[in-house]
């Protein structure tokens, strides 16, 4: 794989706002967003591109990958976990699951009745979103020598792990993360939104909504784009017209997907009230709306006994939209769900408290454990086997 000089490179981006030429036109590189007496992360809270980069360098109980280069020059990184030492697909999940069986896509491996599942775990998809990169980075530690970085075990993550195929993409859009802050705990909501959807060229907020409203963002009338976008102004979460798609992290998790037969895809976000799920995508199988209803309950059941939130709400009939999560289903057949951590307060409880960064990162790492357990009672697939 291609080496990059990444140390200029995020020297460029921390210190530099300047216009770049480049092949597809000049490129405006901004200053990353700070916050003012943000209070200090603690030392377990590893989400810089720097200290991913290093992590994924240094694996060596899994294996490491770079499957793309992002528009800023930073590399994308896939770790692996159990045995992918099987031969690519001879057909692809469209065809293969028309045939007469989907082992002509899935492989021999699934003629065991016991064949390990194969689950992603991906985030950092908003690079202003660290929860889950926080997370990843403390799994991949404990993956790699039983601790994390707090010092601390979970024998029963290790067990769970130890029954599937394991993927995790720790930091999707590294562009995003290198501009935001470690984290927005404690901050409001206006900071909040300056940093994920970021502001115009005038100082007012883009907004959530307003920021689906370009693809890209037009980066010329912007004062910061937000880390929601990569580089290059795309919304990778929303990367995904069939033959228009535009950014090489979003090519490079479906071509992740289709090669090594991903079972469950877990999209990890955050957001700026209570942790959460979103309901499974209507635009899916019929089985899978059905297996994703029935994880949605199982987890913020777990969040609520987790007391991360107080409540599981009433189902509202499925999530209608159309992203990167939906098009596991295409690549590999896969269940895909999008789970949603606090970024900072539990506005159930109490709006005024935040949570801790222990609780913070929790949310991920039990949605990730919840779903595993039970995919080990039932799988999240019922693939057409002979
Ligand atoms: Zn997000």
């Amino acid at each position: 794989m291609k080496k990059i000089f990444y140390p200029l490179m995020t020297a460029l981006v921390l210190l530099t706002s300047c216009v770049t030429d480049k092949a597809d036109g000049p490129r405006k590189v901004f200053e990353p967003f700070t916050v003012e007496n943000l209070e200090p992360r603690p030392d377990f809270w590893k989400v810089r591109p720097q200290e991913i980069t290093d992590l994924c360098e240094k694996v060596k109980v899994g294996r490491s990958e770079i499957i793309a280069e992002t528009p800023l020059g930073f590399p994308v990184y896939a770790v692996f976990y159990g045995d992918f030492s099987e031969p690519a697909p001879q057909t692809n999940f469209s065809a293969g699951n028309s045939s007469a069986t989907v082992i002509s896509y899935l492989g021999d491996r699934y003629r065991d009745p016991d064949v390990k599942q194969t689950v992603l775990y991906l985030t950092g998809v908003h690079g202003s979103e660290p929860e889950g990169v926080a997370a990843a980075a403390n799994m991949i530690q404990m993956f790699e020598t039983g601790k994390d970085f707090r010092g601390q075990t979970d024998p029963e993550l290790l067990e769970l792990a130890s029954k599937y195929r394991i993927i995790i993409i720790p930091c999707l859009n590294m562009d995003g993360r290198s501009i935001c802050p470690d984290h927005l705990r404690g901050q409001p909501y206006e900071v909040f939104r300056k940093a994920c959807q970021g502001t115009w060229s005038d100082g007012s907020l883009i907004g959530w909504l307003g920021s689906k409203e370009y693809f890209p963002l037009p980066l010329d009338r912007v004062s910061f784009p937000g880390g929601y976008t990569n580089g290059n102004g795309y919304n990778i979460q929303h990367d995904c017209t069939p033959g228009d798609m535009k950014t090489e992290e979003a090519k490079a998790v479906c071509r992740l997907m289709a090669r090594w037969r991903v079972d469950l895809l877990l999209n990890v976000h955050s957001c700026e009230i209570s942790s959460t799920m979103f309901e499974p995508g209507l635009v899916d199988t019929p089985e899978h709306i059905k297996r994703g209803n029935t994880l949605y309950t199982k987890v913020l059941g777990a969040f609520k006994e987790a007391g991360l939130r107080e409540d599981v709400p009433e189902m509202e009939g499925g999530d209608e939209a159309v992203d990167l999560t939906q098009l596991a289903n295409y690549c590999s057949g896969a269940l895909g769900l999008t789970v949603e951590c606090s970024s900072s307060y539990d506005d159930i409880h109490n709006p005024k408290v935040c949570y801790t960064f222990d609780q913070l990162m929790e949310s991920a790492i039990l949605a990730f454990k919840t779903v595993m357990d039970d995919g080990l009672r039932e799988p999240f697939n019922r693939r057409n086997l002979p």
